[in-house]
């Protein structure tokens, strides 16, 4: 850069260069205090004030040597892709500047790729009938991906082991022993039989037990399992006073006791 001659302008104190003052326009610009520009410069404040109030000032930007100066914004690094800072590339030169200006040129504006942040290795768990397990792997904090190597360089798309369901024999279960559950509706199977109404135990279906289904749902008598089983005759999965109902018709003759419909005549 030519040095022009400025003289005409040197007041007290700290003579400044042509440089310097493009300098002091340029990161007033950039919206650096007068202070701290001084500072840089290694002249007052008061002189980097008395610059930036001149009225021509403005001249030093038309002569910027940059003219095709484009900011790039700032990009952060990912676990496994590099980011940049933000700066300022002329096409023309292919230089990167911290400044629109290009006074401080910058050599590096990569933002280096940090690698995955993995943790402990989280173990495998073998699924069951019931409950879905994982494979081995290691998960990243940071991007919350999983990984199959404490490197994390395989990725696991899917952790999870699905639940294998039950492998039902003979009505039980092969690998955990549970039972095949029974269809509630069916009156063909002989482990659920079909309610009767019957829960006094007295072998017939009477008033005492309409009266029993009533005193269990105002909750003053326990039911075993059986006898809730028992007095559930529309199915419905509880006791109601509509059992109670199905009971009282049974006894009337209303309602048939074995396939426990209406009768109508
Ligand atoms: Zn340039
Ligand atoms: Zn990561
Ligand atoms: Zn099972």
């Amino acid at each position: 850069m030519s040095h022009l001659d400025y003289s005409t302008e040197v007041r007290k104190g700290k003579h400044l260069t042509y440089e310097e003052r493009i300098k002091i326009e340029a990161l007033s610009k950039a919206g650096i205090k007068s202070e701290k520009i001084a500072e840089q410069i290694g002249c007052s404040g008061r002189t980097v004030r008395r610059e930036l109030a001149k009225e021509n000032s403005h001249e030093f930007v038309a002569l910027d040597e940059h003219p095709s100066m484009k900011k790039v914004p700032a990009k952060a690094a990912t676990c496994t892709e590099d980011g940049n800072i933000e700066y300022y590339h002329c096409s023309d030169c292919n230089k990167n500047f911290k400044d629109e200006y290009g006074y401080d040129e910058i050599a590096n504006i990569v933002v280096k790729a940090a690698g995955h942040t993995l943790g402990e290795k989280v173990a495998a768990k073998a699924a069951t009938c019931t409950e879905d397990g994982n494979v081995e792997y290691y998960h990243c904090s940071e991007c919350n991906r999983n990984f199959k190597d404490k490197d994390g360089k395989e990725e696991v798309a899917d952790v999870v082991v699905k639940a294998t369901g039950h492998k039902y024999e003979d009505g039980v279960c092969t690998v955990c022993g549970a039972n095949e559950p029974v269809n509630p509706s069916d009156p063909t199977n002989p482990d659920n039989p079909k309610p009767t109404g019957e829960v006094s135990g007295d072998g017939k279906l009477s008033t005492v037990d309409a009266k029993w289904i009533l005193q269990n749902i105002a909750k003053s008598r326990d039911f075993s399992d059986e006898q809730s089983k028992a007095a559930d005759l529309n199915g419905d999965g509880k006791l109601s006073v509509v059992d109670v109902k199905w009971v009282l018709q049974i006894i009337a003759g209303m309602r048939d006791a074995e396939t426990l419909e209406l009768i109508t005549k």
